[in-house]
């Protein structure tokens, strides 16, 4: 994807709003590429406490990427996936 994620480094302070830290939770993931959408639920991630930015470990991210790859060569329009480990 053309798109870059943040990918987290444990638990750390948010580098959005410099404020929040970031705290284990699960995010929806959002990637668009040419035509396709690929919503992806239930995503493992640090979210930052005070203004919801998330960050994403490399092998989540390697994951979602290719999940969403998967959905484009299908030519999927909008695809809504759930993460599952
Ligand atoms: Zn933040």
């Amino acid at each position: 994807m053309e798109q870059r994620l943040h990918e987290s480094e444990a638990t750390m302070k948010c580098v959005i709003c410099r404020q929040g830290e970031t705290a284990p939770g699960l995010v929806t993931v959002t990637l668009e590429r040419g035509q396709t959408v690929v919503i992806m639920r239930d995503v493992p991630a640090e979210v930052c406490r005070n203004c919801g930015e998330y960050y994403l470990d490399e092998a989540v991210a390697a994951k979602v990427y290719r999940d969403a790859d998967a959905a484009v060569a299908r030519r999927a329009e909008v695809e809504i996936l759930r993460y599952a480990a």
